[in-house]
């Protein structure tokens, strides 16, 4: 935990937010300025800043996150399929220094990368 990080406050519940899922390793809970109909954020309990402070200690929890992505977004009405996105560090354009995966659907989802 880190006693001044925004999604350690969410997940701790000292600052609210529209919860999507909580367990005892990964909480869940809507963006704040959706991009898209629906659009929430897994993220793990304990404080990674991103995946680049991740390593093989980590495997299971990334993969709890990654798989109860469909889940969710299924839950959420997502049947067609979602985006996940995992901004990393500043050249990855991450603002929220507490890794956490964004599961975007609904409407119209434009293709990743723009190609001229
Ligand atoms: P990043 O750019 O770091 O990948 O994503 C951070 C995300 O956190 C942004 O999409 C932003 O809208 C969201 N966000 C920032 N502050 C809050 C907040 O206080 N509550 C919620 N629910 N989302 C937030
Ligand atoms: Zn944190």
């Amino acid at each position: 935990m880190s006693e001044n990080c925004l999604f350690c406050k969410i997940a701790r519940g000292e600052i609210p937010s529209r919860k999507v899922y909580e367990d005892g390793d990964v909480f869940a809970f809507h963006d704040i300025n959706p991009v898209a109909p629906v659009h929430f954020m897994l993220v793990p309990k304990l404080h990674l800043g991103s995946l680049l402070d991740a390593n093989e200690k980590h495997a299971a929890l990334l993969g709890k996150m990654l798989l109860l992505a469909p889940r969710l977004a299924r839950e959420q009405g997502l049947e067609n399929g979602f985006r996940t996105v995992i901004n990393s560090g500043k050249g990855g354009g991450q603002e929220v220094f507490h890794l956490h995966v964004h599961v975007i659907g609904g409407g119209n989802i434009p293709p990743m990368v723009k190609r001229d």
